[in-house]
Parts: C-alpha cells; structure tokens; sequence
C-alpha cells in the first residue's frame, strides 16, 4: 500500500482526533470510530507513526492484557516512554485510534515504544499496517463455544498474519503445540517462553485442543504436563518435538496470593538462572511474565531489567484475579489500604450491570491490626452506586466493617442489601446461585480464606483469567 502523502496524514490523523474528541465530549466512549474515520480518508496513514516506533503486537487467548502491562512496564523501568493500548480497543480500528491519537498533527510518534494488544482474527489486518519489531502469541484455547475446530482456526488466522509480517520476531509459547508450531515454514526470527519441566505446576492435563503433529499428522506424547495442552510436547512418529524455550522457568520456589518468586533462565542475564519476584498470583502470572521477559529480549530491553521490573509490576487497580463460576463471573481485588480500596472502588462501580460486593477484613500479622482506616475510606462511593444490589461482610472485624458500610448507606433503602457472613463457602454458594456478577474485596489473610473457598468450587479454571 502506498505510503500517505503529508496532506493525507494530517486530514487523516486530525479527524481521528477530533472525532475521539467530540465522541468523549458527548460522553459516547467509541474506541473504533475514530479509527474507521482515520483509515477511510488514508488506510495506510498507521506506517506514518510505525516507522518511527519500536512497537509488539500481543495476541493469543489467555493473558494478553497482563503480558502487554509487563511488557511496558519493563519498557519504562528501562527508561523509555511506551504507548499501551486499552484493552477493549484491540481490534484494527480502536488500535488505528489509539495509535494516532498518540502522535502529533503530522503523525510523528511521540513515543518510541508501544505495546499493543491484538484480537487474534485482526492480527492479520493491523501487522502488515504497523510493521511491528515482536509478535507475542501468549497461548491458544478454545473457549467453551468453539470448542471442536474453533481453535484451530484461530491458528490460522494468526498464521496469516505472521505471513504478512516476516520481518517481525515472534516470541512463542514454547510449551503450546498451537503457537510452537507458528514459526513452521516462516522466515522470521523466534524467541521461545516456557516451563524448562512441570516444575509442580499440576494443572488440569486436558489435550482436547492439543491438535496433532503437524509434519506428519500423528498425536503427540508428553514428557510433562503443566496446564491443558500444554507442557513437553513431541511426535512419536516423525521426532518433531517441543523446542527449547530461550527464557524459562527453572523451578517456582514460592507462591503466595501475593506474587510468586521462581528461577528462570534467559538469555543475556547475568545470573543464569536468576532469582526472579513476580508481583503478581496465580502460575498463569509466571506464564504471562516468561512472555514479557522474551518481547522485551526481542525489543532489545536489557534481560536484567526486564526481569527486575517484574517484582513491581501490577494492574491499574491493584492484583485482579478473574474466577469463573460456573458461568458467574468473579473478580477479586486486594484491598488494604484506603487508597487502594477507594481505586478498587472506582473501578467496581465503572460498569453498567448490577453486581454483588463481597467485603472481607481480617486484621492478623499480614494486615495489619490496626483497622482505623475503613473510616478514611470512601465507602459512600461504593454503596452510593445503584448496581449494587447485595453486600456480604466477613472476616474477624465483619462487625465493624458493616456498621461503618451502614453508616456509608449500605441498608439506608433496603435492611436485606447486606448480611454478615461467618462461613465463606456458604458466600460462594450464594454467589452461585444468585447468578450476579459479584467483585471480591478481602484484605490479605482473608484473601486466602476467600480463595480457597472459591477454587473448591471453580476447580482449576482459575488458571487463565
Ligand atoms: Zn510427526
């Protein structure tokens, strides 16, 4: 496609703009219509900004958004401005939008990174625009609705679009049959992530998705399992087998609801293996951080820094954990501290759907004992909000977290909207069976407790937010 001349990209990049502009103003939220307007005046207005930014693309089922947070959080402790696209917005046009409007009048970026999460069907439509240095492809699963074949297309998908992108390195899931297999008959450069062996992760060994070799079409054996289908594939038949990652996780020497703290081996590291800290839970975090390490290895971010950055990194709003049960979503917070209890709730009263508030405080060695700042919070904002239907309160201090929570208005129009609980595996069965949505937010003892109430029922399906 022909390159944009200077009149081209600046009616283009204006009206992208503008349009974003008047769409916010009107309080319409629009991520792809800006885009749309953008692209219909010059469709290849986005190689004007790519050319001068060093930028991945992340796509792949599970954990897109975490990965692409760690990749740019390893990019800024490197010292470099990065660009981070909203999750939400990552098909073609909301990334066209959010490209744009990060540039100047003329289309000149101004940052010199950027860190894009992809759809996986549109990664073929947005790499041949934007050229990017990385492709990340974090795993592939089926969901539940394409569960026969679906997956296996969604491989192809992805594999046009690293056709159309030969120049780019691709950093692969080298424990994922599906990604592995993407740098088959292709040019480009690779870098591979994983687990060096099952390191005691014990996930759920399902091999629905797995597919077979594809050489020689035979089914694969296993010398290890970590997760689903994924682990130490290889082809009896034909010998093709699971490559070795370039950065691996070694052995997982703690984990906690706080982080986990692991070995892992990558190239260009001092200490080979180092001792690395994620601040993030759950074994699909050390996944997700193997993931960013190898895109910033690919983007030249020193491996020590990128490693290092992983002990503070952390969603916008603190730790989230994503629980399915059975088909009600969960989403849990940790909450400790005013400031970020008040985020939290800011971002559990963002939504336009009613939910339910499950409240826990524990104030043991880990929490801390004094308990005075639920005065300080803000849980006015949080009961004040008309989608929250049911309160539970639990925890060593439930009594004076709901006199404070009532005398926020948690019961001022309705005395059934709260209840105090004692025992949470009853809360999670009222969670079940009321079928709302519901936002989980325990302090750190009583995290744990909530936790396992809620991984009896949900099983492993907590593995992949
Ligand atoms: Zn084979």
């Amino acid at each position: 496609m022909k390159k944009p001349n200077k009149l081209q990209t600046v009616l283009s990049v204006a009206s992208c703009k503008l349009t974003r502009a008047v769409l916010r103003r009107t309080g319409r939220g629009g991520t792809a219509i800006p885009g749309i307007v953008a692209l219909k005046l010059s469709g290849n207005v986005l190689s004007v900004p790519a050319r001068g930014m060093n930028i991945v693309v992340v796509t792949g089922t599970n954990g897109k958004t975490t990965t692409c947070n760690m990749i740019a959080h390893a990019i800024t402790s490197a010292g470099h401005e990065c660009l981070l696209n909203k999750s939400g917005a990552n098909l073609l046009h909301g990334i066209a939008s959010d490209l744009l409007c990060s540039t100047d009048w003329q289309g000149r970026p101004k940052y010199p990174y950027a860190v894009l999460e992809c759809d996986e069907a549109a990664l073929k439509q947005v790499v041949p625009l934007i050229r990017p240095k990385a492709i990340v492809v974090t795993n592939l699963f089926s969901d539940q609705v394409d569960r026969y074949g679906g997956v296996q297309n969604t491989l192809k998908e992805i594999r046009t679009g690293v056709e159309r992108s030969p120049r780019s390195v691709l950093v692969l899931n080298a424990d994922d049959p599906l990604s592995s297999s993407l740098s088959l008959n292709v040019p480009n450069k690779v870098i591979r992530f994983g687990m060096d062996q099952a390191v005691g992760v014990q996930g759920n060994i399902d091999l629905a998705d797995a597919g077979t070799c594809p050489e020689c079409g035979s089914e694969y054996e296993y010398d290890f399992h970590t997760y689903a289908h994924l682990g130490g594939f290889r082809c009896p038949k034909c010998g093709y087998k699971r490559q070795e990652p370039d950065v691996a996780v070694v052995s997982i020497d703690q984990k906690d609801a706080l982080g986990s703290t692991v070995h892992m081996r990558a190239k260009g590291c001092v200490a080979d293996p180092r001792e690395v800290r994620i601040s993030l839970p759950a074994v699909y975090n050390i996944y997700n951080a193997s993931a960013a390490v190898a895109a910033a290895i690919a983007l030249r971010i020193p491996a020590d820094q990128a490693v290092s950055s992983l002990a503070d990194v952390k969603s916008s709003f603190g730790r989230l954990e994503t629980f399915d049960l059975e088909g009600v979503r969960l989403q849990m917070i940790l909450v400790k501290n005013p400031a970020g209890c008040n985020q939290a709730f800011t971002y559990v009263t963002g939504f336009d759907e009613d939910y339910t508030a499950v409240l826990c405080l524990n104030n043991r060695t880990g929490d801390g004992h004094d308990i005075s700042w639920i005065e300080t919070t803000d849980y006015e904002k949080l009961c004040g909000d008309p989608h929250l239907k049911k309160i539970y309160v639990i925890g060593d201090c439930a009594g004076e977290l709901a006199a404070r929570l009532e005398k926020a208005g948690a019961v001022s129009e309705d005395r059934e909207r709260m209840e105090i609980m004692s025992d949470y595996d009853q809360i999670v069965q009222r969670l079940k069976t009321e079928g709302r949505p519901a936002f989980l937010l325990p302090n750190y003892t009583s995290m744990m407790e909530l936790r396992q109430a809620v991984s009896k029922v949900t099983g492993s399906r907590e593995f992949w937010e």
